[in-house]
């Protein structure tokens, strides 16, 4: 058992924590106020060549793992960039694994060089309004017509949809009804989001990360080349399955560099702000929710690490990679709850950062996956209860 990072893996957290240190909080505070994507900080990470870090060798990638991505996700959130920079490349770094497993040489090819490179900005269209968390009941669907697919409906909650000029699409090709299970039926499509059929993309207001974009988008004949289905017809959700324990762990990582940084600057304040005659740091009460907090990071944080090497040893791991995305994300949640109090007042203020990242951290709780699913899926998949969902 071995729980430090190796040699090439620390030069990979160095050589991007170099990168983010060119973007302070003012930055990232500029970004929440214009609400401008970090093109500039994209580009510096593509050109570093660390979007393809989980990608094969053959199309431009490093040919390492998630756990090298994860790196990759967790150093950038905990500079101060938090979800602001993480989400603005973690499509990148994780969305294309599906075309990775299941696209033909001729795919990758096509799809994951220009990924790597940066050329590309591809989104992920699965969450749907009507369908919720139960995403075999999305009703977007894609018609055969000829040599390609129709694609009509409506995705919600798709991040970057505003500049990405690709998308991941999970789309219903045989009607639920005719399908002996729900699970069936669904395609996965690798495609252009073209804006001619995408006819709208409509950016959600929203409560943090203002600089990365988040949208409703509506499909009206999207047209999609048959060349652009990954793997079969109808097993695109089995196809998705194999995404989503990396996606948890990419989250999971980022959610402990969040609360790494709230516990920082909260510990930092705690050493020199004077009330009483004294640092508020020598107060119990202030030092115990800050010490608790770290202890609840770091066990989190061997979580998602487990989970992300199983995954790269082809080990099963979707109860580590659920348990270590729901611990990460509450741990850091607490964390940057404390970091805002110990701040007292100017916690609440813009200028000492620990609001921003009290708003961002809330998505690490909500998306890919709710807290409740995640523990449902535990119950039932670890500890053996009826399905409840
Ligand atoms: C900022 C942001 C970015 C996002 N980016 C993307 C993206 O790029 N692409 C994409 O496809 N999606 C994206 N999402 C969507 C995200 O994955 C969903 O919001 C998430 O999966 C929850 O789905 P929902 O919002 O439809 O919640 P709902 O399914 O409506 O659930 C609402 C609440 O009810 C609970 N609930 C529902 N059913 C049960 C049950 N059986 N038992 C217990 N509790 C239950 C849930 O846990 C949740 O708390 C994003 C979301 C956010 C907030």
């Amino acid at each position: 058992m071995d729980f430090t990072f190796s040699p090439e893996q620390e030069a990979v957290r160095d050589a991007v924590a170099r990168i983010c240190a060119k973007y302070d909080d003012t930055y990232w505070l500029a970004r929440d106020t214009d609400g401008e994507f970090p093109e500039d900080f994209v580009a510096d990470i593509a050109s570093g060549g660390w979007l393809g870090i989980a990608m094969p060798e053959a199309y431009g990638g490093a040919g390492l793992g998630v756990t090298e991505a994860a790196i990759i996700a967790q150093t950038i959130a905990e500079s101060g960039a938090c979800l602001s920079g993480a989400s603005s490349i973690h499509m990148n770094l994780f969305g294309p694994m599906p075309v990775v497993v299941f696209g033909t040489a001729e795919q990758k090819e096509r799809m994951l060089v220009p990924l790597i490179k940066g050329e590309d900005r591809c989104c992920f269209g699965v969450t749907e309004p009507d369908a919720g968390l139960n995403t075999t009941a999305i009703s977007t669907r894609a018609e055969k017509a000829g040599d390609h697919y129709l694609v009509h409906g409506r995705k919600m909650w798709t991040s970057t949809a505003q500049t990405a000029n690709k998308i991941l699409l999970l789309a219903r090709t045989t009607p639920k009804e005719d399908c002996a299970k729900p699970t069936e039926g669904l395609s996965l499509f690798y495609t252009d989001l073209d804006r001619g059929g995408a006819t709208e993309v409509r950016e959600i207001a929203k409560m943090g990360r203002k600089a990365v974009d988040t949208n409703a988008v509506f499909f009206d004949g999207l047209k999609v080349p048959k060349e652009n289905l990954i793997g079969e017809e109808g097993k695109g959700f089995h196809y998705l399955l194999h995404g989503l324990n990396p996606e948890r762990v990419l989250i999971g990582a980022e959610a402990v560099g969040i609360g790494r940084i709230a516990l920082k600057k909260a510990s930092d304040y705690a050493r020199e702000r004077v009330v009483f005659g004294r640092p508020i740091g020598q107060n119990q009460a202030i030092q115990h929710p800050l010490a608790k907090s770290w202890a609840e990071l770091e066990a989190a944080n061997l979580m998602v690490f487990k989970a992300a090497s199983l995954y790269d040893a082809g080990q099963p791991c979707g109860a580590e990679a659920n348990a270590g995305k729901y611990l990460a994300a509450e741990a850091a949640f607490h964390a940057c709850e404390s970091a805002i109090l110990t701040h007292g007042g100017m916690g609440y203020a813009k200028e000492f950062h620990v609001e921003r990242y009290m708003r961002e951290v809330m998505i690490a709780r909500i998306a890919p996956v709710s807290r409740e699913l995640i523990l449902s899926f535990i119950a039932e998949r670890v500890l053996g209860q009826p399905k409840s969902y």
